[in-house]
């Protein structure tokens, strides 16, 4: 099967070059220069893997990693130019898995991304097991995270941090049903059990916000025994 492999660089020759070396070892590459644009893909495709330039138009290629990571476990290479961006890269748990050195050839990147994919060949079923209950991203959201801002229906939400993060995590992956545990862990940076119950007063707190913009609609589901989920035609 194609490996479909998203290229998010906005540098023209260097995307062009990767784009053709991935197609001439029979990758399926798709090409976006912005982190918008990025994210956006990462929530409608099924990735075998991401390459990810730190250096984006609109957010850096760290804050995406990490926006990605929440839902995803896609391997991710990361494109610098910089050498204190590598010292982030190795010394962070930012959550890639390898990172090339600009300039680099595009045959040394095309070698790596092999190796990684061969590393971690469940990642990316598991992957498509996700992105196939996901195929429609919720229309009426969109995530501002450079200023960690979520709108709904074009009017910004006033939400707490652990608020923030829950709709967040929810919205990265529409229709799929997190469990409280599962919550309190992308969330909490300390997950306490034990508080498991508060992920339900959070929930709770940003239904009531969002029904201030929306009475009619609740686009978060409760599933009993189960947790919540994000309505794929919110
Ligand atoms: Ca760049």
């Amino acid at each position: 099967m194609t490996k479909t492999i998203l290229v998010i660089e906005d540098e023209p020759a260097i995307a062009d070059n990767i784009i053709y070396a991935l197609k001439t070892e029979g990758f399926e590459p798709v090409h976006c220069t912005t982190g918008k644009d990025g994210l956006e893909v990462v929530n409608k495709l099924t990735l075998n893997l991401i390459v990810l330039d730190i250096g984006l138009p609109d957010l850096s290629g760290f804050e995406l990693c990490k926006t990605i990571r929440k839902a995803s476990d896609v391997p991710i290479i990361f494109l610098t130019a910089r050498s204190d961006e590598v010292d982030r890269i190795v010394g962070l748990e930012i959550g890639g898995d390898d990172y090339m050195t600009k300039p680099f050839s595009p045959r040394e990147l095309t070698a790596r991304i092999k190796a990684i994919l061969r590393r971690t060949g469940n990642k990316s079923s598991e992957i498509q097991l996700d992105q196939n209950l996901q195929q429609t991203s919720p229309k009426h959201f969109l995530i501002d995270n450079t200023k960690m801002i979520i709108y709904y229906h074009k009017k910004p939400l006033e939400l707490s941090r652990y608020e923030y993060k829950i709709l967040e995590t929810l919205l990265a992956h529409p229709g799929r049903v997190f469990s409280r545990s599962q919550l309190m862990h992308s969330v909490w940076d300390v997950p306490d059990v034990s508080l498991e119950r508060s992920v339900d007063s959070h929930i709770k707190s940003v239904r009531n916000k969002l029904k201030m913009i929306k009475p009619q609609y609740d686009p978060i589901e409760t599933r009993r025994g189960f947790g919540y989920a994000l309505k794929v035609d919110s």
